[in-house]
């Protein structure tokens, strides 16, 4: 079933080998609920609880072949969400820093993707909108919730020559490749439209 998502994936227009053959290497089940199992190698986005979804195979893959990860990148993620995106970015050789402001789907990542033993994968229970300080600069950003507009926390921890990914839009977005050039300049290429789940402000601790 792995094998059939990475030619779907193939036809839709993803070309990067190297991503391709991590797909076909992550069980994407382990990150659903058992009531999803069977669909989870449709190319398609499944709910996770809270509201919030996993990512369609296709998001993932294209957000991930924008950010050309090279082996050792420091990542940053917003948005841990099930965490089948900190994984991939893992299984690429980055150094991945994920933050997600829920705190059951935080606990829920953070148990499997420990279980799972990947390695260079940290989670965060915060506010994404701030990223963290304490770590940057990051030679690559991705952001996987849906910005109202561009956090300029996020632009301020971009290494010089980094670059970042985020759908921006209300309703729909529009995805964005920033790359920075120098300390004051960017480069904000617009591309596809998607649709996202919101990126929100603060914390949620209900459960
Ligand atoms: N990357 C995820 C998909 C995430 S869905 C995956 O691979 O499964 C978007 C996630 O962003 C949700 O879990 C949501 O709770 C989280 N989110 C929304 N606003 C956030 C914020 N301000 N900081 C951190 N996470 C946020």
């Amino acid at each position: 079933m792995r094998k059939q998502l990475v030619e779907e994936l193939r036809r839709k227009g993803i070309s990067d080998e190297r991503l391709l053959a991590a797909i076909g290497a992550l069980p994407r089940h382990f990150f659903l609920d058992k009531a999803f199992e069977e669909w989870a190698y449709k190319d398609k986005p499944f709910p996770i609880g809270n509201e919030q979804t996993i990512s369609q195979p296709y998001t993932v893959a294209y957000q991930t072949s924008l950010l050309n990860i090279k082996k050792r990148d420091k990542v940053l993620e917003v948005g841990t969400g099930s965490g089948y995106q900190a994984a991939l970015l893992a299984m690429l050789g980055a150094r991945v820093y994920t933050i997600e402001r829920q705190e059951m789907l935080y606990e829920r990542a953070k148990a499997l993707l420990s279980k799972l033993r990947l390695g260079n994968i940290r989670c965060y229970l915060r506010d994404g909108n701030k990223g963290l300080p304490e770590f940057a600069p990051f030679d690559k950003i991705i952001v996987t919730a849906g910005a109202e507009d561009v956090p300029q926390a996020l632009l301020e921890q971009l290494a010089i020559g980094g670059i970042m990914v985020i759908p921006v839009g209300e309703f729909v977005q529009k995805m964005h490749r920033i790359t920075r050039i120098s300390e004051e300049e960017y480069d904000d290429q617009v591309l596809a439209n998607f649709r996202f789940v919101p990126l929100l402000k603060g914390l949620n601790k209900m459960g």
